[in-house]
């Protein structure tokens, strides 16, 4: 049996007799990267007049221009909020075609794991505070001490998942923030929250583009988990979720101590 060369628009038959056409997959990707390329440029450019737009109505919101009716009070502060929304969904789909195209490359430095969750928790306190919730740190025995990893990115992970625990659980409830040895040479980070939890058929797509869990009440634009998957997948690490409708959720990525030990077996 001499292997055929194949070219692309050939017809192959396999699997059962079906038959398969090649198809050049460059052409596939050149148009999603064209895709990303549009979506990042769109986003940068309603950025400009919808920072003056949003900068106009605050100004207008501290009465430098006169006195408001409760009304005009009420309508203004409506636009705010959307105007507050709206930018943060262009920054969101900004950072995920930045991360797409490969431009923002990581700037690694060694980080303390527990100043690093302390940090975490600090930084996420007042929107806790404002919920009625309370954030605890937890590390557990024989955790590294040093990761390393690009704080600013890593950061932003672990907002993204401190702000889902809070956004989707009842007032009065508790978060816990953890790190625990993940294998040799991987820390596992987590979030887990005591809140509605999450379907089993949807757990499979939290983590996709835009997807939000069908019914969902609270405001957000179904980026904050592809966002936060992307930047572990950069580190070399691994996310994952796993829920309990009326239990809770936990949120839990895994991250290489250093950039040695990606692909390193376990
Ligand atoms: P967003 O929160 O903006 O909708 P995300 O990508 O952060 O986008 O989350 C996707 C969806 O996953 C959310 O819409 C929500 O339905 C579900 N989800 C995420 N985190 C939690 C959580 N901690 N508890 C319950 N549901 C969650």
């Amino acid at each position: 049996y001499l292997p055929r060369i194949l070219s692309i628009g050939d017809t192959l038959t396999g699997f059962g007799g079906a038959a398969m056409i090649l198809q050049d997959v460059t052409k596939f990707r050149l148009l999603d990267d064209a895709k990303t390329n549009l979506v990042g440029t769109v986003s940068h450019e309603l950025k400009t007049p919808l920072t003056s737009l949003r900068m106009a109505v605050y100004l207008l919101l501290e009465e430098n221009f006169g006195k408001l009716t409760a009304a005009q009070k009420d309508l203004l502060e409506t636009a705010r909020d959307d105007a507050d929304r709206l930018l943060r969904i262009l920054n969101d789909i900004l950072d995920l075609s930045r991360i797409e195209s490969g431009i923002a490359s990581l700037n690694r430095r060694e980080v303390a794991v527990v100043a690093l969750l302390d940090d975490m928790a600090k930084e996420m306190k007042a929107i806790t505070d404002a919920a009625g919730q309370r954030i605890e740190v937890l590390i557990a025995e024989g955790v590294a001490e040093t990761v390393s990893v690009d704080p600013d990115r890593l950061r932003h992970v672990f907002i993204n998942l401190l702000a889902n625990a809070s956004k989707y659980s009842p007032e009065g409830s508790v978060i816990t923030l953890y790190a625990q040895p993940g294998g040799e040479g991987v820390v596992r980070f987590g979030v887990r929250d005591r809140g509605p939890g999450i379907p089993d058929e949807s757990q499979p797509y939290v983590f996709e583009k835009f997807y939000r869990v069908p019914g969902q009440t609270r405001k957000g634009a179904g980026l904050g988990l592809t966002i936060a998957r992307e930047i572990v997948v950069e580190h070399g690490g691994a996310i994952g979720c796993s829920s309990k409708v009326g239990e809770g959720s936990d949120f839990h990525f895994l991250i290489p101590v250093s950039e040695a030990a990606v692909g390193r077996k376990n």
